[in-house]
């Protein structure tokens, strides 16, 4: 079965990326008064603790969320210039004293209501954001596989004591989620944060967005992914673009880099994998609203979340 717990990965770069656009997008969605639907694929357990084993044994929040709340530092020497890290410290300078770019502010905010007395010791993923957002009249409906993630993630969810506002199905995102569109009130957002563990997960992705596109075209559709040596995903923001464009609908790529993706020398001279080094969000029929808000975080974010010279990020957006 699956051995990818999100609990190690949880408040990481690629959250912060991942749960700032959600956010974004969801405000403006919210804005209309007709319902929403939202249906998460890949929800995971709903709600991590940061001072837990699982995430105290992977360390990745700390170079993630827990950053961005970190105070700036008093003074800050400028990295030495690398060709990434040039092109974004263009468009940041002078960050460190910049008041946070919106969407990081708004994210920020959402992780504080989690944390009244500060700092960032519970995290909420994807489901309970969704959820703290949403409106009484709006729904959601959760898909999750793992048998220990789906158990916990039912029994955070029961605690919110939401009634029939959402759904926690143990089935298969990929397989079943299309049954939800169109939803009655013809308005939805559709995360899919798959693991990506079985290289397959690329070619469901698209096999997926597909399907929903057909069933549904005015749906909002934002697809997570890891930017990683590996053709498949080098080549699904390439095709989920030709697919919006085939569609005639509009689309929006985001991409968020921490650190160089090359191999490392340890000091025993083996080679070491460094870790995610970069993702990507891509959304199709994305808030107008959307763009503007993430040309002003990404360049904030690429520099506060650097792990290197080599941080960096891209924007573009079409239809
Ligand atoms: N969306 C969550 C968030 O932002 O907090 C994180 C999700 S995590 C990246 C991916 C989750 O998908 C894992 O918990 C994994 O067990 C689950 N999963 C993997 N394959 C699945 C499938 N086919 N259907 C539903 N869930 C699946």
């Amino acid at each position: 079965m699956f051995s990818y717990r999100h609990a190690f990965h949880a408040g990481n770069h690629a959250d912060v990326l991942k749960h700032t656009v959600l956010i974004a997008t969801l405000d403006h969605l919210l804005e209309k008064e007709a319902a929403l639907t939202v249906v998460d694929t890949h929800a995971g357990a709903g709600l991590y603790r940061l001072d837990g084993d699982y995430a105290d044994t992977s360390g990745e929040a700390a170079n993630g969320i827990l950053r961005l709340l970190a105070p700036p530092a008093p003074s800050k020497e400028p990295a030495a210039p690398g060709p990434a890290a040039k092109s974004a410290a263009k468009k940041v300078a002078p960050e460190a004293e910049a008041p946070l770019a919106d969407a990081i502010a708004r994210y920020l905010s959402v992780i504080g209501d989690f944390n009244p007395k500060g700092g960032a010791r519970v995290y909420p993923g994807s489901p309970f954001i969704v959820q703290h957002l949403l409106r009484d009249h709006d729904k959601l409906k959760l898909f999750e596989l793992h048998p220990t993630d789906a158990r916990t993630l039912d029994a955070n969810i029961a605690q919110l004591e939401a009634g029939r506002q959402i759904a926690v199905l143990r089935e298969d995102g990929f397989g079943s989620a299309t049954k939800f569109l169109p939803p009655p009130s013809r308005r939805a957002l559709v995360l899919m944060d798959p693991s990506y563990e079985i290289k397959s997960d690329y070619a469901r992705v698209l096999d997926f967005a597909a399907e929903a596109l057909k069933r549904f075209a005015t749906g909002t559709y934002a697809v997570w992914y890891p930017i990683i040596p590996r053709p498949e995903a080098h080549d699904l923001p390439r095709r989920l673009k030709t697919m919006a464009t085939k569609a005639g609908k509009p689309w929006l790529h985001a991409t968020l880099t921490v650190k160089s993706s090359k191999l490392t020398a340890t000091p025993t001279g083996e080679t070491k994998r460094p870790g995610l080094p970069a993702s990507g969000m891509f959304l199709i029929n994305p808030p107008y609203t959307l763009k503007p808000l993430l040309a002003a975080a990404l360049p904030q974010l690429a520099e506060k979340l650097a792990q290197d010279r080599n941080a960096t990020f891209s924007l573009d957006s079409g239809g």
